[in-house]
This record gives structure tokens, C-alpha cells and sequence, in this order.
């Protein structure tokens, strides 16, 4: 047993960016994270990246397991509450230090300001006699404004996107936002402001260069008349000198202006040390995978503020891996927590059960794994909103094709970061092909491929990959040139929330330890089917010219309706943020109504999903309630 300021439960996005904020604040924080350090271990074992060598066998192949689950975790999966939930593998993101950041994509988009503001568009947009709002609502939908304003999130976006070092091209997100149909029709009805959609901040780092792939997806948006822009991605770009976090947080800092609240007011000196960066050299190994930097290009909370936390705030942070929490201990007559149980899983057969004492704990496991831990605790659930209006994007929707014989040696030689390429025009299309037809939102377009020949090509040989034995041989090289070739753009859209789609203990099915795991209900609504029909029709209107004039291969995937069970990389809602305690679970500064030493800082807390990757919101959000903890807590 032991005492801290905080326990933080989870060392992903929210939970590893705050334990840096504490501890520079100088609270004593011990952080529990399930998984063990897979970068630790990989650096321990000399495996260190050596960028000389395009080596993928030894740096792709011989890679750890992806680290997604806990031996022996699940979750369990229904599409409505009448059915029976099975046993499910999907729902994590990632089980290591540094949790989803550690596996993700890099792609790095702060949201819209519209996106905090979703209750009062739709209640503005008019489907026939009723508002858009009010035709969700009948559909079972419950689509909020978020209790905090953009202009709130703003400096701490400036903030979040240089600590994860993103590489972009502001000047031309913003114009590319601007130019799209929907957003000159909508901000005359929403009478924003002509100058813009916020106060525009250079990213750290120079746009992503772009790779085959991007250059094809380029073209055909382009071509389709949409503004294709860099992606912004949380990578230092290629070519350029190594990232100072430091040089960059003082001009994040200069853009916050004199009047900065609690540790924001001192030196960019004094927040962070000089260590730096490296540029991506292309080897193309990342996506899914820890980049094998000792200073990475690739950003994860574990090579960013975790890092720092660990290197030099080692006497107030204590990061326990191999620790699953289980339970918040609540004294009863206080209403407070008092701090957290967990096994420590150092041996995972023979798990033991310690204690941390705390005056505060912070639930950062994760959408699904929280509403797991706070149903176990019997916290958050007074009101009955833990768990509901989880939303999970609509995952697999997008289009995968190839190009012709004749073109396909243009993306031969795709390397570096998957995705660089993305597009604002389907964050809101016509639900059909008239230009009256209300508009359904929908989110980013984005270039990615299949740029691992070797690897794709040998999962054609799943057992020889198995057993690890060298596969050669003309049938390999045929299936490394088959898969290599093929292109992706994919939709990240907005499932909008239902309180039907919700997260809690499945009452029959118990993990190896004999606790409940979760149950995920899931399903899609009308709202789903119509974007579905107008992205499809977007997607196809893009191809299809490419088709006719033969670059582009006939056959292109375009899922009809996506898989209501695609679900991981991303997952949100499930302890909404708001000021009714009666529609929410947590507060604008994430305390659980219910449990006021008790804060949320994952993508839990998000009231609605975003048409856009989540991991820039969550991180500046930690930002932003950690703030208020410094300040208030003390
Ligand atoms: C493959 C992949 C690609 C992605 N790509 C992108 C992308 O390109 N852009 C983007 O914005 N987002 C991306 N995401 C999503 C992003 O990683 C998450 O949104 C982000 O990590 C959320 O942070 P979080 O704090 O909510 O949770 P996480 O980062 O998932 O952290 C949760 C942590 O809690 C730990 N934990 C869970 N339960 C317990 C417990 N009981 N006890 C102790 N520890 C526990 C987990 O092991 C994990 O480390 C991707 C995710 C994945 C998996
Ligand atoms: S391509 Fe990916 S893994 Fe390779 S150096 Fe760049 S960021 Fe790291």
C-alpha cells in the first residue's frame, strides 16, 4: 500500500499527458497501467532503430505482438439490447505504456468549431417541416453542444500539437475548411464570423511530404474538384532539423499571450527540457506500430510527455506497469474516493492484489475499459448515463482500390507514413443528388495504402509467417506485388450518439480474473444509412472518372454498410461531459457528478464523436483539466 496526490488509472493520450502536467506541478502522482513498456523493452533489448538499413523482415516482421490485449482479455458485442452479447476481440486500442498512442496513425486534427456545436447546427439545418434536431431526436439520437466552447480548447490545441511535434500546412487546412460548399452555406446560416473558424497557429513542423500514394489521391480529388491538404501528422517531417518541443512550446506559448493560466505562465525552459527529435527518415515501418526511434519521429505520449515525466520528474511520478486496476475504493460517508485496487500482473499467473491511496483518482483506461472500471466501482452511475452515447466512428467505411497494369508502377515505391494526403469537403454532404437536400455529416477524407510488401505479401502464407520459417520463392514475390499496389481512401465519419450505444458489465461473461468484462452495444441508425448512401456516392463520383479512363481497376471496394462491430481504434463518449448532472456523467472539468475527487480524461468524455481522429482532442483536453487541477486542487 501506498499514498499519492493522484492515482491515475491508464498512461494513454489523457492519462500520460496529465501525469507530466501533475508532476510538473510538483503532485505526487503514481500512474497504473496495465500493460508492460514495450518501448523499454524493445530499447533494453538493443533492437534500436538503426535508420541505415531498409530492413523490413527484422524491423516489421520480427515485431512484438501489436499489444492491443491483455492476455486473455475480451470484451463481449451486441447489436441491440434484445440480443445475447458474445465474446468479441475488438474494442482496444492499445495495452502498453503509452496506450493507443503508442499504435496510432499519427493523423492529428484538432476539430472544428462547428463539431462542439453540433445541438445548435442541426436545430438551425431544416429537413422539411422540423429542424434536423428534432428529426435525430425522434431517431433516437441525442446530439448535444459540448459544454465548452472552442475558444476554451483553443490554446491548449496550440498546445497539444506541438508537445505531439505535428507536421502540417495550417494556412492551407484553414482554406481548404473555407472553401467547401458546406461550410459557405452553413456559416451564413449560423452567422459565423466571414474572417474564419478560429485564430489560426502554424504547425511545429513542415507538411508531410508526399509519398505515391498521396500524390494518386491528390489527383483524384483534385480532379473531382475538391482542395486536397497535407495530412497533419504527429511526425517530424522528413528532411527537417531535429524538433525542439522546447523552441516550439514558446511559440505556442507567445500565441497564448501574457495572461496564461497556472504552470502556462513560466518559460518554455522551464517546462521542458531540450531534448529533441528526429526527422522521419521514410523507413515505413510505423502505422500500428512503435517507430524505432531513440528520440522517434513518431510522437506517442510515451516518447513525448511520459518521457519527460519519467526522465526528469522521477521522484513524483511513478508509472507501475504490469498493474490493472479493478476497483475506486469510495469511503460512503464522504462520497470521495479513496483511492485504487489492482493486480499487479508482474507474474500473470499468480496476480496479486495491492492498493494505492490517493486524495484523487483519474479514469484514463480508455472509452470502453472506463465505463468497465467505474461500473465496477458502483461510481459515475447515479443518474444512469455510464456507458450510453458510445460512439466509434464508422471504421472500414472508405473506398480500397488499384490502379490499372499499365499505371500501377507509380505506387510501387510508396515508403514512409501511411495517410498523408486528407479533405474537408465531405465533412458535410447532401444526403442525395439534389442541391437542396439537407446535409448529413459525414468527416475527413484521407489517403492510406498497404506499403509492407514483404509482410502483405507473406500473409498469403500465414503458416509459414507462424512458424517464422524464410518464405521465398516466385509465389511470394507474385503476392508481394499484388498487395503492394493497393490504395485506400477512407472516410473517418461521424456516428452521431444513441443512448441505445452504450458500454457495461456483461452479467454472464467474467475475464481470467473473474470480473466482469464489458459489453459493447452497438448499432447503426438512419442517421448511419444516409451517410453511408452520400459517401458512397462521393466516393464513387471521385473514381469513377479514373475508372473510365482506365487508371483506376474496375473492381473497387466500397462497403455498402460498414460493420456495426468495427470497432477499436477509436472510441468515444461513454462518460459525457455536461452540466446537468442528469444527462451527463462527468463536468466541464471532468469530475464525475456523483464523485467530485473523481476525473475522467479519455476520449470518455467526448459528448459527440467528431468527424476526425481523436487523439489531438483528448490529449488537449488532459491539457485543459489538468490545468484547473493545478490551480484548484492545491
Ligand atoms: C491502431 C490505432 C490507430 C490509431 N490512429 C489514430 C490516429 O491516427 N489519430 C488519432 O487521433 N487517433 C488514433 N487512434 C486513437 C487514439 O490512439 C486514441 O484515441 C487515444 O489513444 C485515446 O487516448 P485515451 O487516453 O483515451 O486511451 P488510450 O491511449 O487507449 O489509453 C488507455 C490506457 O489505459 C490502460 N488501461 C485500460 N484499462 C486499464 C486498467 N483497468 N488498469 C490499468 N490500465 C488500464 C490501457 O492499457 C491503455 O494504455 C488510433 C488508435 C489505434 C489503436
Ligand atoms: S516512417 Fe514511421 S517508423 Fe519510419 S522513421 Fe518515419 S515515423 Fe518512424
Amino acid at each position: 500500500m501506498s499514498r499519492s496526490h493522484v492515482v491515475i488509472v491508464g498512461s494513454g493520450g489523457g492519462g500520460g499527458t496529465l501525469a507530466w502536467l501533475l508532476g510538473k506541478a510538483g503532485f505526487r502522482v503514481t500512474v497504473l497501467e496495465q500493460g508492460p513498456d514495450w518501448a523499454e523493452s524493445v530499447e533494453r533489448d538493443g533492437k534500436t532503430f538503426n535508420p541505415a538499413p531498409h530492413d523490413e523482415e527484422f524491423y516489421r516482421l520480427r515485431k512484438p505482438d501489436p499489444k492491443r490485449r491483455l492476455r486473455g482479455a475480451y470484451n463481449t458485442f451486441r447489436q441491440t439490447e434484445k440480443d445475447v452479447a458474445g465474446p468479441f476481440q475488438n474494442g482496444w486500442t492499445g495495452s502498453v505504456v503509452g496506450g493507443g498512442s503508442v499504435l496510432w496513425g499519427t493523423w492529428s486534427f484538432r476539430p472544428l468549431a462547428v463539431d462542439l456545436k453540433l445541438g445548435t447546427l442541426f436545430g438551425a439545418m431544416r429537413v422539411g417541416e422540423i429542424s434536423q434536431a428534432k428529426r435525430l431526436q425522434n431517431e433516437g439520437y441525442c446530439v448535444p453542444d459540448w459544454p465548452v466552447t472552442y475558444e476554451e480548447f483553443e490554446p491548449f490545441f496550440n498546445v497539444a500539437e506541438t508537445l505531439l511535434g505535428v507536421s502540417g500546412d495550417r494556412v492551407a487546412v484553414d482554406e481548404a475548411v473555407m472553401s467547401a460548399p458546406w461550410y459557405k452555406e452553413l456559416q451564413q446560416t449560423l452567422g459565423w464570423p466571414a474572417n474564419g473558424w478560429h485564430t489560426p497557429f502554424a504547425y511545429p513542423c513542415k507538411a508531410y511530404p508526399r509519398t505515391p500514394v498521396g500524390e494518386m489521391v491528390w489527383q483524384i480529388l483534385s480532379k473531382g474538384g475538391r482542395t486536397p491538404v497535407p495530412l497533419p501528422a504527429a511526425i517530424v517531417s522528413p528532411g527537417s532539423s531535429p524538433y525542439s518541443t522546447r523552441e516550439a512550446l514558446a511559440r505556442a506559448l507567445d500565441a497564448w499571450g501574457m495572461t496564461r493560466p497556472g504552470l502556462w505562465s513560466q518559460n518554455a525552459e522551464d517546462l521542458w527540457s531540450d531534448r529533441t527529435r528526429e526527422a522521419c527518415n521514410l523507413c515505413g515501418f510505423c502505422g500500428e506500430y512503435l517507430c524505432w526511434g531513440r528520440e522517434p519521429p513518431k510522437a506517442g505520449i510515451q516518447a513525448t510527455t511520459l518521457r519527460e515525466a519519467r526522465l526528469d520528474l522521477a521522484d513524483l511520478v511513478d508509472v507501475r506497469t504490469s498493474a490493472k486496476a479493478f476497483e475506486i475504493r469510495r469511503d460512503p460517508k464522504t462520497q470521495r474516493a479513496t483511492g485504487v485496487r489492482y493486480l499487479d500482473l508482474s507474474d500473470p499467473d499468480d496476480p496479486r492484489v495491492r492498493r494505492v491511496d490517493a486524495d484523487y483518482v483519474v479514469v484514463s483506461c480508455g472509452a470502453v475499459q472506463s465505463a468497465r472500471l467505474l461500473h465496477l466501482s458502483n461510481i459515475g452511475n447515479s443518474e444512469h448515463q455510464l456507458g450510453k452515447y458510445a460512439t466509434f466512428h464508422l471504421f472500414g467505411h472508405g473506398a480500397r482500390f488499384t490502379l490499372s497494369k499499365k499505371f500501377s508502377g507509380l505506387v510501387h515505391g510508396e515508403y514512409g507514413h501511411t495517410g498523408n494526403v486528407t479533405c474537408f469537403d465531405p465533412y458535410f454532404l447532401r444526403e442525395t443528388e439534389s442541391p437542396d437536400s439537407p446535409w448529413v455529416k459525414v468527416g475527413t477524407l484521407t489517403s492510406t495504402a498497404k506499403k509492407n510488401p514483404l509482410e502483405d505479401g507473406l500473409k498469403t502464407f500465414s503458416d509459414l509467417v507462424k512458424k517464422r520459417a524464410p518464405a521465398l520463392g516466385p509465389a511470394l514475390l507474385t503476392a508481394m506485388e499484388r498487395h503492394s499496389r493497393t490504395l485506400e481512401m477512407r472516410l473517418t465519419a461521424d456516428d452521431l450518439p444513441m443512448e441505445a450505444n452504450a458500454v457495461d458489465l456483461d452479467p454472464t461473461h467474467v475475464d481470467e480474473h473473474g470480473l466482469p468484462v464489458a459489453r459493447i452495444t452497438r448499432n447503426f441508425g438512419p442517421n448511419e444509412a444516409r451517410l453511408f448512401k452520400a459517401g458512397n456516392r462521393e466516393l464513387r463520383r471521385l473514381l469513377d472518372p479514373f475508372i473510365a479512363r482506365g487508371i483506376v481497376e474496375s473492381d473497387v471496394e466500397i462497403p455498402d454498410t460498414a460493420k456495426v462491430d468495427l470497432i477499436g481504434d477509436h472510441q468515444m463518449g461513454t462518460c459525457r461531459m455536461g452540466d446537468d448532472p442528469k444527462t451527463s456523467v462527468v463536468d466541464r472539468w471532468c469530475r464525475v457528478h456523483d464523485t467530485q475527487n473523481v476525473f475522467v480524461v479519455d476520449s470518455s468524455f467526448m459528448p459527440t464523436g467528431l468527424g476526425l481522429n481523436p487523439m489531438v482532442t483528448v490529449v488537449a483536453n488532459a491539457l485543459r483539466v489538468g490545468t484547473w487541477m493545478t490551480k484548484d486542487l492545491k
